[in-house]
């Protein structure tokens, strides 16, 4: 299968990279990545000068590149995003650009170039908060944040396509992440590094807002199966279950860390913050995935990984 991969410079798009690289010794790898600040060669490391792996710099709104490209690939996976919540609370524009213009040209493509598969990266947020229970795939979608918004509206363009084009398309929708290269602007990788600096930790409002925590190792092998054996038109929640409140996962960052936990500074909540994500994961439980790592076993490895 050869695969173009947009935002592979990022941090879950390159881990996944990294993972298809390493799991299918004859799939060939295009990696389209604007580079903005979020995005990073570094994390190409190893993979740049694969034989099987082409980098392409530039931006998935670009209509021609973005069709030349396409007409060579079997299927697409749609990384690209503006990804982190408050700056899309500072300014939704670049997250309308990017999230929804952006699939919306890689989706017209992908029907004009007739690709296997078109795997959407969507996210728990897109079904808003739930304060009981879990979200499955047929709930209805109530974004809450502009970030949540785009992303919903780019997942809904992609089944779009799929219904009134026959597009093969298929989404997941993950939990949070964490693990190794992502930006520090993210709560885990700027808690270690404040946490090892000696720095305070900024915790929103009580800390009481739950998050459902997923290795990116244990994400990366749930969309691999989702792109290789998911049915064309579903929807794939992905999650791990480890539920911890963000004061519970500051905690455990200062203990890995090895540092008290004084450094902690409860500070003004975020604007329209979530209380709580919690997703069924039955449908790619069916695939024959489950989570390997667990919440104290990834923030390990992510810990010894921003200490080095
Ligand atoms: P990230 O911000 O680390 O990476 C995004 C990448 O996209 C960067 O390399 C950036 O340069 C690139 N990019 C941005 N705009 C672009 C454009 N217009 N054209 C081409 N490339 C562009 O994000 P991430 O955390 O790796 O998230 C990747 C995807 O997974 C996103 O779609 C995000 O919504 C989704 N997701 C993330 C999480 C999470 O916890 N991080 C959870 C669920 C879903």
């Amino acid at each position: 299968m050869r695969i173009l991969i947009t935002g592979g410079a990022g941090f879950i798009g390159s881990s996944f990279v990294h993972y298809v690289l390493e799991e299918h010794e004859v799939d060939e790898i295009v990696t389209l990545d604007a580079l903005t600040y979020a995005g990073s060669k570094d994390n190409l490391d190893g993979a740049l000068d694969h034989p099987r792996h082409q980098f392409v710099k530039g931006d998935i709104r670009d209509q021609e590149l973005v069709t030349d490209l396409i007409k060579d690939v079997d299927a697409v996976v749609n990384f690209a995003a503006e990804s982190h919540v408050d700056r899309s609370i500072e300014g939704a524009k670049p997250f309308v650009e990017t999230n929804v213009r952006g699939t919306q040209t890689l989706l017209d493509a992908a029907n004009d170039a007739g690709v296997d598969r078109f795997l959407q990266i969507s996210t728990d947020e897109v079904y808003g908060q739930i304060l009981d229970g879990k979200f499955s795939e047929d709930d209805a979608l109530n974004p809450r944040n502009p970030y949540a918004a785009t992303k919903a509206s780019a997942d809904l363009l992609a089944r779009s396509f799929q219904t009134t084009h026959g597009l093969p398309v298929l989404i997941t929708r993950t939990s949070n992440n964490f693990g190794p290269r992502q930006h520090p602007e993210k709560l885990i990788p700027k808690f270690i590094q404040n946490a090892a600096a000696g720095k305070l930790l900024p915790v929103y409002g009580d800390g009481s807002n739950v998050r459902e925590w997923i290795y990116v190792e244990d994400n990366c092998r749930a969309l691999d199966l989702v792109l290789r054996k998911g049915e064309i038109g579903e929807v794939y929640n992905i999650g791990s279950h480890a539920e911890k409140t963000n004061l519970e996962v500051t905690e455990a960052i200062l203990d890995t860390v090895g540092v008290s936990n004084d450094l902690i500074e409860f500070v003004e909540d975020r604007a329209g913050h979530d209380q709580r994500y919690a997703l069924k994961t039955e449908k790619i439980e069916a695939l024959g995935w489950e989570p390997q790592y667990s919440f104290e076993e990834g923030l390990e490895r992510t810990v010894d990984y921003y200490l080095d």
